[in-house]
């Protein structure tokens, strides 16, 4: 589907649209320097032993250096298929997920994504991936303080394709709608009603949202990720596995 970007969208009070700027060199975070492409093809290969396919989501996985996103004192596990701390009590999510999460979204589509929201930016990493296999990318957060550490995380990348947003992603961006494709980094109860209305007719969503299991005396709730397409018939939603995401929690703070 093509999708034509209409940015700079027209902002409203609650939605902060934040310019990704070039950093001077001599900023750059040191990480793994040249070395991380050898050991990016080497989570990449593990990817793909796990079952990622899509040759657009390996070749972002392998190209977005995911250590540049994590503090300097976890570099090292930057390239293990494990989710790390981004502050605030937050996690960027192992690269299994996001790389299963973007496979899922892009399944049907030919060629590139057009337009894409991300709800839950975080810091930045998977708007960083989803920037590789999409035309226009809309990444909203909640915490300042992490919409900033992301702008920051993503400056030397000097995507201007890629539109940061500090706002609430339980009520979407109507002003970038109608988006081909949909991704929560955050599990709520379940899936906003915004989110579906501003999702494009053939479009995609994928999220984490809650299930509530009866077990004995006490129920239990698991997460599960759900893909939902819209068709010109309506909504389909399927049930996928079980994953662990922070919850995804109304208003600014
Ligand atoms: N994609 C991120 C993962 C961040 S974790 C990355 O690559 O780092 C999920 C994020 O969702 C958290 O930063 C959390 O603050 C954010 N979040 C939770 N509820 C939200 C909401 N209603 N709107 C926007 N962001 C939200």
């Amino acid at each position: 589907m093509k999708q034509r970007p209409t940015f700079p969208a027209r902002m409203d009070s609650s939605v902060v649209a934040a310019k990704v700027k070039p950093l001077p060199s001599a900023n750059l975070p040191q990480g793994l320097g040249m070395d991380s492409v050898a050991v990016r093809q080497r989570m990449v290969q593990k990817l793909a032993g796990l079952g990622l396919s899509d040759p657009r989501v390996l070749a972002a996985m392998g190209r977005v250096e995911r250590h540049r996103f994590v503090d300097s004192a976890l570099v090292n596990q930057a390239y293990e298929d494990t989710s790390l701390p981004i502050g605030l009590g937050q996690t960027i999510s192992k690269p299994g997920v996001v790389s299963r999460m973007v496979e899922l979204l892009c399944q049907g589509a030919v060629g590139k994504l057009g337009r894409v929201l991300e709800i839950g930016t975080g810091c930045g990493y998977q708007a960083a991936v989803l920037s590789e296999v999409a035309t226009e990318v809309y990444t909203i957060e909640r915490l300042r303080g992490l919409h900033e550490k992301a702008r920051e995380n993503l400056r030397y990348l000097r995507l201007a394709h890629v539109h940061l947003l500090l706002g609430d992603g339980m009520l979407g961006y109507a002003q970038g709608a109608p988006y081909a494709a949909i991704i929560a980094a955050a599990g709520g109860e379940a899936i906003p009603t915004a989110w579906t209305d501003q999702l494009a007719v053939g479009g995609r969503l994928v999220a984490p949202v809650a299930q509530h299991r009866v077990g004995g005396t006490t129920g239990t709730v698991a997460q599960a990720l759900v893909v939902v397409n819209k068709t010109s018939q309506g909504l389909s939603q399927t049930i996928l596995e079980a994953v662990h995401f922070v919850p995804l929690k109304s208003g600014l703070a």
